[in-house]
């Protein structure tokens, strides 16, 4: 069984039965035989480092330690699934306008470009107002803390 959430599609946790050698099994405890104990694991590539039992018990535990450690903590950063859904829609549609009618899909991004600048920075002061260092920011864009703190010094006063 994998755990997900709807926030993180990306993510998928599963509760690896941990063979005698250290090693986790791909596979549920149904199919493992010599099991020593549980390990919450992702499909991110997440591993928890705790070790909990090889009971039923052991297995909640893994598992509630996917949902606290790092499902949890992940969707706190993460925008709701269905504004990124939407947001990939509106990409796609420009795509296609810009095949068929170029000047019009021009006009559109130009509109999209005065906003989005608008919003960015204003993400980012709110960000860096409730605490969130420039590697934080960085990471919410994919970008380094250098390149983040570089581009937007002048236009965050925090
Ligand atoms: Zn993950």
């Amino acid at each position: 069984m994998t755990l997900k959430l709807a926030d993180i599609p990306d993510h998928e946790g599963f509760v690896a039965p941990v063979l005698p050698g250290g090693e986790l099994s791909p596979s549920p405890s149904a199919f493992t035989k010599d099991f020593v104990g549980y390990q919450a694991t992702c499909s991110c590539g997440w591993t928890d480092r705790r070790r909990y039992p090889a009971t039923p018990e052991g297995a909640k535990e893994a598992e509630y330690r996917w949902w606290s450690r790092h499902a949890a903590p992940t969707s706190a950063q993460a925008p709701p699934n269905w504004l990124v859904v939407k947001s990939d829609l509106l990409c796609r549609q420009i795509v296609n306008l810009t095949g068929e009618r170029p000047l019009a899909a021009l006009a559109l991004l130009a509109q999209v470009e005065s906003w989005q600048r608008t919003l960015l920075d204003q993400a980012v002061t709110a960000a860096r107002k409730n605490g969130a260092s420039w590697a934080e920011v960085g990471q919410a864009m994919g970008v380094s803390k250098q390149s983040a703190h570089e581009r937007f010094k002048d236009h965050v006063d925090a």
